[in-house]
C-alpha cells in the first residue's frame, strides 16, 4: 500500500465512523462541530500550507479525500466561502499577519466568511458598484448597500470591496477589505428565496470603521483583488464535490421510480448519470490542477458553467418524472420535501457567482479568444457616469 492508498484507507475509516448520513447543514452548530473534528482528524485544507492550519499535503491526497467523501452530504455551504474564495484570495494577495490570523480558524469552523461585492446596481457588472470606503486619520469609513451576500446573516467576516477613489474609472479606485461583520454601523436583512429558506442577505453600511490594516491588497487596485476572488469562486464552485447523497442525483431520482421503469426513464436517468460522472471528472481534474498549484485562469468558468447546466438538466428531469403528479406536486414526505427544495433552488445556480450569460462571455473572449464585448464606460471617470438618468 502506498502513501497515497494508505491515506485514502485513513480518510475511508474515519468517515465511516464520523460523517453524517443526512443533511446537516442546516444545523449551523453541528455543522461547524464536524468541520472542527475534520480539520482535527487531518481532512481540512489538505493541501493548504501548514503554517495557516492546513495539511501542506499533496493533490493526490485531496482527490483520494474527494473520492471517499462523495459518498456523504458532508457540511460544506457554511464553509464554502472561506475555504473556497476568502482563504485563497487571502493566500493570493494578503499580509503574512493577515494569512495567519485569519486563515486557520476558516479550517477549523471557526469562522464563517461571506462576500459582500453584489450591489442593487451592480451584479454581472460588479465594478459599478457605489458603496464608498473613505481614509480618516486612523482607517476607513465604509457606507452604502450590499446585496445577496450569502451567509451575512451568520458569518463573522467578510471579503468587501468598496470604492476609495471615485474620480478615477469605475475598472480603478477600488480597495478590497476584510469586515468584521459584528463591527458597528452593520445591519444585516434576511431575504428569503423561493425555497422559503434565507440564503442571502442586503448588508448595509452605515459610517463602519475598519483599521487600516483590514485592506487586501494594494489601495485602489481592489478591481484586480476581486477578479482574483471571482476566479476562486468560478472554480470553488465548478470543483464542489457533489454528493451522491443529492435529492437531484441520478441515483436518488432512480431510487424513487417505481420498478420496473420504463425504457425511456431508463435512458433519460442513464444519460443524467453519464453527464454527472463527466461533471464529476472534469470537477475532479481540475482540483487536482489547483491543488498542485496549477493557473486555472478563465477554465474554472467552464467547470462553473458545466456544474450548472447539470443542476437544470437533473432538475428538468425530476419534474417530468413527477409531471404525472402535476408540476406543482406537494411533498408528502421529508426526501420529496428536499427534492422539491433542491429544484427550486436550481435557478440559484445559473446566476450566482456570475451567471450562465457572463460564464459563455468568459470562456468566449479568454479560453476561445473571440473578439471582445464592447466597453463604452472603461475609461470614463466614475463620478462622470450616470445610471439611467442619475449622475452618480
Ligand atoms: C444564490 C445566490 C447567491 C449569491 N451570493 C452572493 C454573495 O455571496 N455575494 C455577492 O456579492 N453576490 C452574490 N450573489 C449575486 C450574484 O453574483 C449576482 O446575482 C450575479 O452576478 C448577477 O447579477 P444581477 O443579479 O445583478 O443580474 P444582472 O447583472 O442585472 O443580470 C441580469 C441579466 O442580464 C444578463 N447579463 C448581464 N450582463 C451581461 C453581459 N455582459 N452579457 C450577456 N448577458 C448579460 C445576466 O446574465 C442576467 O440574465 C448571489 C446570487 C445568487 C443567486
Amino acid at each position: 500500500m502506498d502513501e497515497i492508498d494508505f491515506y485514502r484507507a485513513r480518510a475511508r475509516e474515519w468517515l465511516a465512523e464520523h460523517a453524517p448520513r443526512t443533511d446537516i447543514e442546516t444545523d449551523l452548530e453541528a455543522s461547524r462541530d464536524f468541520q472542527a473534528r475534520l480539520h482535527a482528524a487531518g481532512f481540512a485544507g489538505i493541501t493548504w500550507p501548514a503554517d495557516y492550519g492546513g495539511q501542506g499535503l499533496a493533490a493526490q491526497h485531496e482527490r483520494a479525500f474527494r473520492d471517499e467523501a462523495m459518498r456523504y452530504p458532508l457540511p460544506a455551504v457554511p464553509f464554502a466561502i472561506g475555504i473556497g474564495m476568502a482563504g485563497p484570495v487571502l493566500m493570493d494577495l494578503g499580509t503574512e499577519e493577515q494569512r495567519r490570523r485569519y486563515l486557520p480558524p476558516i479550517l477549523r469552523g471557526e469562522e464563517i466568511w461571506c462576500q459582500l461585492f453584489s450591489e442593487p446596481d451592480a451584479g454581472s457588472d460588479v465594478a459599478s458598484l457605489q458603496t464608498r470606503a473613505v481614509r480618516e486619520a486612523d482607517g476607513w469609513v465604509v457606507t452604502g448597500q450590499k446585496v445577496w451576500a450569502s451567509r451575512a446573516h451568520f458569518a463573522e467576516r467578510g471579503i468587501l470591496v468598496a470604492r476609495t477613489d471615485p474620480g478615477r474609472p469605475k475598472h480603478s479606485g477600488l480597495t478590497m477589505f476584510v469586515v468584521d461583520m459584528r463591527a458597528a454601523g452593520i445591519d444585516v436583512r434576511p431575504l428569503r428565496d423561493m425555497t422559503g429558506n434565507v440564503h442571502f442577505n442586503e448588508v448595509y453600511f452605515d459610517g463602519v470603521r475598519l483599521p487600516p490594516d483590514a485592506v487586501v491588497g494594494r489601495v485602489d487596485e481592489g478591481w484586480s483583488a476581486a477578479l482574483t476572488m471571482l476566479k476562486h469562486e468560478r472554480v470553488a464552485i465548478g470543483t464542489r464535490n457533489r454528493s451522491e447523497a443529492t435529492p437531484l442525483s441520478a441515483r436518488a431520482l432512480a431510487l424513487r421510480q417505481a420498478s420496473p421503469m420504463s425504457p425511456e426513464v431508463h435512458a433519460a436517468l442513464g444519460r443524467l448519470a453519464v453527464e454527472e460522472r463527466a461533471v464529476a471528472l472534469l470537477a475532479a481534474r481540475m482540483a487536482e490542477e489547483r491543488a498542485a498549484g496549477a493557473e486555472l485562469g478563465a477554465r474554472g468558468s467552464v467547470a462553473k458553467l458545466a456544474s450548472s447546466q447539470l443542476a437544470r438538466n437533473a432538475a428538468d428531469l425530476a419534474v417530468s418524472l413527477a409531471a404525472d403528479r402535476g408540476i406543482g406536486f406537494e411533498a408528502d414526505d421529508r426526501q420529496t420535501a428536499e427534492l422539491i427544495t433542491a429544484i427550486d433552488w436550481t435557478p440559484a445556480s445559473g446566476i450566482a457567482g456570475g451567471t450562465t450569460e457572463v460564464q459563455r462571455n468568459i470562456i468566449a473572449e479568454r479560453v476561445l479568444g473571440l473578439p471582445k464585448e464592447p466597453q463604452s464606460d472603461r475609461d470614463v471617470p466614475f463620478n462622470r457616469l450616470t445610471v439611467g438618468s442619475i449622475k452618480r
